[in-house]
């Protein structure tokens, strides 16, 4: 079998090209992300740097030696780009200065003393410089759902570099040949390792992609978009987390309702932009004041959840007490205007007002009401076990 270079390099142009065109026209690419596209670019790189090679003999050595060379390296700046996930190449003076000498080098001994054997050194010997700081980029930043894709990113990149070392060493030591139709091993097998291992990264790369898009879309479902705290049904999951909890460690839990007092007069005087910061704002002093374990979640519009894991009835009325006190203590400026705030509470216990969230719901909120009907701004604790539903005969 003949290993034909220029063969592998026009087909190495047709798949970097590919990898690069998929990688920029991928649908689920994220308005913001730019993590995918700079690896697209820097695919687009090596594709038109294979062109050049392949084209070895026809075109000016120029444009096949050192300006295919140079398109090869700076993919490795749209990597770096890439996997720091900024926008356009990686801002490295390193990767630019390795480039700027292997460039010159490159050209040296292109004109003023022909060697392909060190060409060839030092294009491989610039490529594992230049896979340094993507591979650490990708290893500082492990943490995550990406993980994983990111490990496995940073190994496929890595391999790169240990092949061009590898390349470099051999090189150097049984020389190369500047006819692309002589058969070389060395130059077919570390070209065909460099190909597998950047389709490898890509697909790390995506991998990557895809793992933080998931986590951003877990972290939306469960966090309500006005107020950044937990929605309902987030909430939901936390209560029953917590009540096998509690239930396991035989300790108490306690649910708090708020409600914020006549905040249909903040819409109506001030408009719903304004209801809204208040809204904001309001969640903020709640998070604020919140304790170790306790949990806090938005439970309708102007309602939000507590959950004091481990609090009996009198905890759980000194810790909603301090939350009212610090929601009511001064009045909330939204822009120009100063608006005075007050919330009102029912707290509920579990095992005293109720045996399930239903009931407990039900319990909590027979106190809201008494705390709204005794004149709002304050606490009030429920009594007994909740009242039967209304029969709905
Ligand atoms: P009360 O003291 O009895 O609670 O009086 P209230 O005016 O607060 O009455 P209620 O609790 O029924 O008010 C609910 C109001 O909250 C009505 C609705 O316009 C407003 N609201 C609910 N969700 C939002 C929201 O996301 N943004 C804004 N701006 N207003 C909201
Ligand atoms: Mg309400
Ligand atoms: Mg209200």
């Amino acid at each position: 079998m003949q290993l034909d270079l220029r063969t592998l390099f026009i087909v190495l142009v047709i798949l970097y090209a590919c990898l690069g065109f998929v990688c920029l026209f991928l649908p689920y690419r994220m308005p913001g992300s730019h993590a995918v596209t700079n690896w697209g670019y820097g695919m687009l790189a090596l594709a038109v740097g294979a062109g050049g090679i392949a084209l070895r003999g026809i075109v000016a050595d120029f444009v096949s030696i050192v300006l295919a060379n140079g398109s090869i390296l700076v993919a490795f700046l749209f990597v770096l780009g890439s996997v720091r996930q900024g926008r356009g190449p990686g801002s490295s003076p390193f990767g630019w200065s390795v480039i700027g000498a292997s460039v010159l080098l490159l050209a040296f001994f292109t004109y003023v003393q022909p060697d392909t054997r060190i060409r060839i050194v030092v294009s491989s010997l610039a490529i594992t410089l230049l896979v340094i700081p993507p591979v650490s980029a990708l290893l500082q930043a492990v943490t995550g759902a990406s993980r994983r894709a990111k490990i496995f990113t940073a190994a496929c990149l890595a391999a790169v570099g240990l092949v061009m070392l590898v390349r470099a060493a051999l090189t150097a030591a049984w020389g190369a040949s500047m006819d692309l139709h002589a058969p070389d091993f060395l130059q077919f097998a570390s070209n065909l390792l460099f190909a597998v291992f950047a389709v490898l990264a890509t697909l790390g790369v995506v991998w990557i992609e895809i793992e933080q898009l998931r986590a951003d879309l877990a972290r939306l479902a469960m966090i309500d978009p006005l107020t950044a705290i937990l929605n309902r049904r987030a909430f939901m999951l936390e209560y029953e987390r917590e009540l096998s909890r509690c239930t396991r460690e035989k300790v108490g839990l306690a649910l708090a309702i708020f409600d914020i007092d006549h905040f249909k007069d903040v819409n109506d005087n001030y408009g719903h932009l304004v209801g809204d910061q208040v809204l904001r704002r309001i969640a903020d002093t709640l998070r604020a004041s919140l304790r170790g374990h306790d949990v806090l979640g938005r439970y309708g519009g102007e309602e939000f959840a507590l959950l004091m894991p481990g609090a009996d009835t009198a905890a759980a009325m000194t810790g909603t007490e301090r939350v009212r006190l610090a929601v009511g203590e001064r009045p909330i400026r939204v822009g120009e205007v100063s608006i005075p705030v007050t919330i009102s509470a029912g707290v509920a216990a579990f095992g005293v007002n109720g045996s399930d969230w239903e009931s407990l719901l039900r319990s909590a909120d027979a106190a809201l009401y008494e705390a709204k009907r005794g004149g709002r701004n304050r606490v009030v604790a429920a009594q007994g076990p909740p009242a039967a539903l209304p029969s709905s005969s």
